[in-house]
C-alpha cells in the first residue's frame, strides 16, 4: 500500500473543506485504485465531524489529539471524542515540537492512546537545518526514534507509520537530494529491522514530508524506501492534491 496524505494544518473555512471532499469523493471514486492507494486528510478538527457525515473515500486523520483521554486539559481534545472520525493520528510534527514544546514522552503518550484506541499513529520526526549542515544528522534522527522504538511494544512496530520531515523542509520549497531522502529512510528502515527484523521493519510505511509539489512528486514517490507522502501546502487546492494522486498512480 502506498499512501498520500495531506495535512491542511490551520487552513480553509468550513465551506472550502466541504467543497474539498466533495471534489475528493468524485476523484477517488471514478480513477483511485483504493486497493493500491489510501489517501488521507488531516483536516482542521472542528471539520472533522461535517467531512465524516460526507462518507468520504479518503481516510480522516486528526491533527492531533490530547495526551490523556479525559480530565482537566482546557482547549484540548480526546481521542475518544475524535476516534468516530478518524483512522489516523499525526503526532510529533515538527510545528508541535517547536510551537507547543511537545517533547518525545509526550509523543510517547500520544502514540500509546492511538494505539490502544485501535488507530494508526503518523509519527513524524526529522533534523533541523542545523544537525543537516553539521552531519549529525543521522545521530539526531535516531535519539528521536529510538525513545520511540524502545516503548512501543515490538508488536505494536508495525502498526504505526512513519514520516521522514526535516524540519528545514517544511514549507520553504527546498527539498533534500533523492540520494539523501534514501539514505535516511533505508537508515530508519535499518533501526526498526534491528529491532523487530527486517521482514517486520518492511510493513511499517515510511513517508516522506516536506516541500513535495507536483514537480518533485514522482522522482520522491519512486525513491526507494519511500512508502509515500505526506503532504502540506500541496494539499491546500484540490487541483494540485488530485495532480499528485494521479502522478503517483502512473508509477
Ligand atoms: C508538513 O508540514 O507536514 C508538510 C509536509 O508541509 P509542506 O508540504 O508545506 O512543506
Amino acid at each position: 500500500m502506498k499512501y498520500i496524505i495531506g495535512n491542511w494544518k490551520m487552513n480553509k473555512n468550513s465551506y472550502e473543506a466541504i467543497d474539498f471532499a466533495n471534489q475528493m469523493n468524485s476523484f477517488i471514486d471514478s480513477y483511485v485504485d483504493s486497493s493500491r492507494f489510501s489517501i488521507a486528510i488531516a483536516p482542521p478538527s472542528v471539520y472533522l465531524s461535517s467531512l465524516y457525515d460526507l462518507s468520504p473515500k479518503f481516510q480522516l486523520v486528526s491533527q492531533n489529539i490530547a495526551f490523556k483521554d479525559q480530565g482537566a486539559l482546557t482547549g484540548e481534545i480526546s481521542i475518544l471524542m475524535l476516534k468516530k472520525y478518524i483512522q489516523y493520528v499525526l503526532v510529533g510534527h515538527s510545528e508541535r515540537r517547536h510551537f507547543f514544546n511537545e517533547d518525545n514522552s509526550v509523543i510517547l503518550k500520544k502514540i500509546m492512546l492511538t494505539l490502544s484506541n485501535n488507530l494508526t499513529p503518523i509519527v513524524c520526526f526529522g533534523e533541523p537545518r542545523d544537525e543537516r549542515e553539521s552531519g549529525t544528522y543521522l545521530d539526531f534522527i535516531n535519539k528521536q526514534l529510538t525513545h520511540v522504538i524502545l516503548h512501543v511494544p515490538t508488536q505494536d512496530l508495525s502498526k504505526i507509520i512513519l514520516a521522514y520531515e526535516p524540519v528545514w523542509a517544511i514549507g520553504t520549497g527546498h527539498i533534500p537530494a533523492l540520494k539523501e531522502i534514501q539514505e535516511v529512510h533505508e537508515y530508519v528502515r535499518s533501526i526498526l529491522a534491528q529491532k523487530i527484523g527486517l521482514l517486520s521493519a518492511k510493513k511499517t510505511p515510511i513517508l516522506y514530508g516536506g516541500s513535495c509539489s507536483f514537480k518533485n512528486a514522482a522522482s520522491i514517490f519512486s525513491t526507494k524506501n519511500v512508502d509515500g507522502l505526506l503532504l502540506g501546502g500541496a494539499s491546500l487546492e484540490f487541483k494540485h492534491f488530485k495532480h499528485i494522486i494521479q502522478i503517483a498512480q502512473t508509477l
